[in-house]
């Protein structure tokens, strides 16, 4: 480890997070085949931190940052992630970068919040954008509840969602880097989607199935050149159900997600009916959960049309229905349509005060950081 001697404070921190990492990459990925590993700490005037090497890595730390930043702990991690996607699993940069920078962004995640735990995230960035679920759908430029300073409970890849949501159509993830229009929709496209992806793909796949999926990858494509349609068709053998469906809609094109419940009704004494359907272009297989109050009725949703009339017959009482309720679609604009209750007057009113409270609250705390 070379550090900078202003940064004797970090020493501790750079070691204990290559440590963490390369125990959990030797766990649940695959073996580190070489006998050392060397992380450069470059200066905070120079521009090359945060850039990977075989076997040798760079990064840098600001002046000031708590851990609960989760830097430069989560830089460590993403640099030396590229060490195993990029590497070891040597795909060409170029062409596909979401192999090595898709894959990595994810894994930095996971690790970060195995590290952290799931305790969320301080950002000291005035005016830096995070995603408010249900309000977002709006744009984040013209939404007053976007604009945030403070303490999240996020998830990690509440990182993701947030440069997801600045341009969330312009170009897919399989398309080539140098044919996207700008920076900005290649950073969307090599890391923040392909990011939300594995996501989904694990919760689609479920977590142990993914697990043993990427250690076969690994394991069949180390020291190789894996391409795309390595990873995918793997993907199928770990799969019985077909999931052309899903890359389809998230990989090979760029669709817009905005599915959401209109409405729920009770049409006779044991019989209710809601009303589903996809907003946007894109294609999702859907669960469906109605809540009744001892039980859960699932549903799938698996048809592709625009919408869909469903009608439940049940002895109890439905109080809601939500769509996608374990969010296995990261890419879903607007969450807050994803659920509708009997009761409709009531949770209106009350969605509306969440909203004011949710801005009267980011006011606040964008006041409070003035002076
Ligand atoms: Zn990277």
């Amino acid at each position: 480890m070379m550090v900078q001697e202003d940064n004797d404070e970090y020493i501790d921190r750079f070691f204990n997070s290559i440590k963490f990492v390369l125990k959990y990459f030797e766990q649940n990925v695959g073996e580190y085949p070489y006998q050392q590993i060397t992380m450069v700490d470059c200066p905070r005037s120079s521009a090359s931190g945060g850039m990977e090497y075989p076997t040798l890595f760079t990064v840098g730390a600001n002046l000031f940052s708590p851990e609960n930043t989760h830097y430069p702990e989560k830089l460590v991690f993403h640099e030396f992630i590229h060490q195993y996607f990029y590497g070891i699993l040597a795909n060409n940069e170029t062409a596909e970068a979401w192999l090595d920078e898709g894959f990595t962004s994810y894994f930095a995640s996971k690790v970060t919040e195995e590290y952290f735990g799931e305790k969320g995230y301080l950002t000291f960035k005035a005016f830096s954008y995070l995603p408010v679920y249900g309000t977002n759908s709006k744009g984040y430029k013209e939404n007053p509840t976007s604009y945030s300073l403070g303490f999240f409970e996020y998830p990690e890849e509440g990182r993701a969602l947030k440069r997801y949501y600045a341009d969330k159509i312009t170009g897919a993830i399989a398309d080539t880097s140098y044919k996207l229009p700008s920076v900005l929709s290649y950073v969307i496209n090599a890391y923040s989607k392909p990011e939300l992806m594995l996501h989904s793909l694990e919760r689609i796949m479920g977590e142990n199935n993914f697990h043993e999926l990427i250690k076969e990858y690994y394991s069949l494509y180390k020291f190789k050149h894996p391409k795309s349609e390595d990873f995918i068709s793997l993907v199928k053998n770990h799969t019985s159900e077909n999931l052309d469906w899903f890359f389809d809609n998230v990989f090979y094109s760029s669709k817009l997600f905005d599915d959401r419940i209109r409405y729920l009704r009770k049409v006779s004494e044991n019989e209710y009916e809601f009303f589903a359907e996809r907003l946007g272009d894109g294609y999702f297989k859907n669960d469906i959960y109605c809540y009744t109050e001892s039980d859960t009725i699932k549903l799938v949703w698996s048809e592709k049309e625009k919408y869909k009339i469903f009608r439940v017959k049940t002895k109890d009482e439905i109080v809601a229905v939500e769509i996608d309720p374990l969010r296995k679609n990261l890419f879903d604009v607007n969450y807050s349509n994803n659920s509708f209750t009997v009761e409709e007057k009531i949770w209106g009113t009350a969605s509306i005060s969440i909203k004011w409270y949710f801005w009267i609250q980011n006011a606040l705390m964008v006041l409070g950081s003035i002076g």
